[in-house]
């Protein structure tokens, strides 16, 4: 059986961008090519990068610096947790 945790979403924190502090993201990729010369299966092919762009302004911001920026800048009541 696998341990849940329940997690009231009202209480967690707007991630912010760092650029404008507007909330709205889109989902969007950065995409590498992948020669087949290093490939696993000797076929070239595309690697997608998951990444986030501001709605507002266009900033483009990976998960990890929504985190730290957040973290950092958050409001003070419902900041993230450090992670250790
Ligand atoms: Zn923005």
């Amino acid at each position: 059986m696998r341990n849940e945790i329940k997690v009231d979403i009202n209480h967690l924190q707007y991630i912010r961008c760092p650029t404008c502090k507007k909330k709205i993201f889109v989902s969007v990729f950065e995409i590498k090519y992948l020669p087949a010369i290093i490939s696993p299966n000797n076929k070239s092919g595309l690697i997608k990068i998951p990444t986030n762009v501001c709605h507002y302004c266009g900033a483009v911001s990976t998960d990890e610096i929504l985190i730290k920026y957040n973290q950092n800048n958050g409001d003070k009541k419902q900041s993230l947790p450090d992670e250790k």
